[in-house]
């Protein structure tokens, strides 16, 4: 049993509860299963529908399901018993997947309205949303300069064309399950997250994973070259998973009823990010632009004024520490590829 500061009303969290986390096969899902051992849940149900060897990180001592939630039956059945539920279920992936797929992104919108269906069904006490950044209004991403975005900047909206839509419909949704149906919903927009245990290869991975993955196979194969998406000059923050996943927990536990931002205000160009990630690897490469790649809004920062007032704290880890991290896993990820690949696969992998 945790007694619970942050509700601030002297609850008491029960760690026998049964918790459901969706999306668990996932980056963000895998490392909240994770967290969630550690502090002692001792019931808890991951589901994904990804066949669980894809999954990043699964335990023996944790119910594992293989279920597609963009059906309402598979929704039902895994809310059996649960109490929470965390859903961090979406097709996604970065720019060039969200660019490139709005129709499936879109589709996501099943998952979270299926899964807010059978939370009523099942009497679920408390219900958590990931959405994005992207929801934000792209008239105000238009400079370099990494605008702070606050929350009410989500509106008027023009949000990212698909993928941002569904994430502010689904908000809205959460708000009127909420308003309407008296189900405690909290929802969280998070902003580039990074971190071991995450996609790094394959089109879905987003921009510290990839560009970990284009120096570590220059300096791999002794080329000297690498491709940047864009002019270089987009501004981002971006998230180290410890701290995201912290984020997720006090939101979740908090009075927090409107979505919030929950992200660095670290912001650095996407150069600066390669910088940092040579300066880690011990090369200096030459960046190469395609202007024609999918490459997103040109600046964008969280503004933290909220979440700074509701839990006294923010995403706080240095880019330069949690990219060390990053970088190690990856190295490590592409080298065991290398080693189990055929030549014809390695020399996709340096190309990629
Ligand atoms: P991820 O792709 O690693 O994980 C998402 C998981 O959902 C995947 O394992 C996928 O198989 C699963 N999934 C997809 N469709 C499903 C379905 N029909 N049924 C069951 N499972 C399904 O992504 P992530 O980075 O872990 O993101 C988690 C959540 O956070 C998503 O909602 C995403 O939109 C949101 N988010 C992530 C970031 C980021 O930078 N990673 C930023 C903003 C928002």
């Amino acid at each position: 049993m945790e007694f619970n500061h942050l509700r601030g009303m002297g609850d008491i969290v029960d760690k026998s509860r049964k918790v459901l986390i969706a999306g668990a096969g996932g980056f963000i899902g895998g490392a909240l299963v994770s967290s969630l051992r550690k502090q002692g849940y001792s019931d808890l149900r991951a589901v994904d529908v990804k066949p669980l060897e894809e999954w990043y990180q699964s335990f023996p001592d944790v119910e594992n399901l293989r279920l597609d939630l963009n059906l309402k039956e598979n929704c039902e059945a895994a809310m059996e018993g649960a109490a929470d539920v965390y859903n961090l279920a979406a097709n996604m992936g970065g720019m060039g997947f969200i660019e490139n797929n709005k129709a499936l992104c879109m589709l996501s919108v099943l998952i979270n309205t299926h899964l807010l269906q059978a939370s009523l069904k099942h009497g679920v006490e408390r219900f958590f949303f990931s959405s994005s950044a992207c929801v934000y209004n792209a008239d105000k991403q238009k400079t370099f300069e990494a605008p702070s975005l606050k929350e009410e900047d989500a509106y008027p909206a023009q949000a990212e064309d698909g993928y941002g839509w569904e994430k502010l419909f689904s908000e809205r949704m959460c708000r009127h399950f909420s308003e309407d149906f008296g189900l405690y919903t909290r929802v969280a927009r998070f902003h580039n997250v990074y971190g071991p245990w995450g996609t790094w290869t394959g089109g879905r991975e987003k921009a510290p994973a990839a560009i970990c993955r284009k120096v570590i196979a220059a300096k791999v194969s002794g080329s000297h070259e690498i491709e940047i998406w864009g002019s270089g000059e987009q501004t981002r923050s971006f998230m180290f998973i410890d701290d995201c996943i912290k984020g997720v927990r006090l939101i979740m536990d908090s009075d927090i009823k409107e979505p919030i931002n929950l992200g660095s205000r670290e912001a650095v160009t996407v150069n600066q990010l390669v910088d940092i990630v040579q300066e880690i690897a011990g090369v200096k490469l030459k960046c190469k632009y395609d202007l024609s790649a999918p490459r997103g809004v040109n600046g964008r920062n969280s503004d933290n004024t909220l979440i700074q007032r509701h839990l006294s704290w923010e995403p706080n880890t240095p880019l330069r520490v949690g990219m060390e991290k990053t970088y190690r896993w990856i190295y490590d990820q592409y080298v065991a590829q290398m080693r189990g690949d055929t030549s014809e696969a390695k020399e996709s992998l340096i190309a990629r």
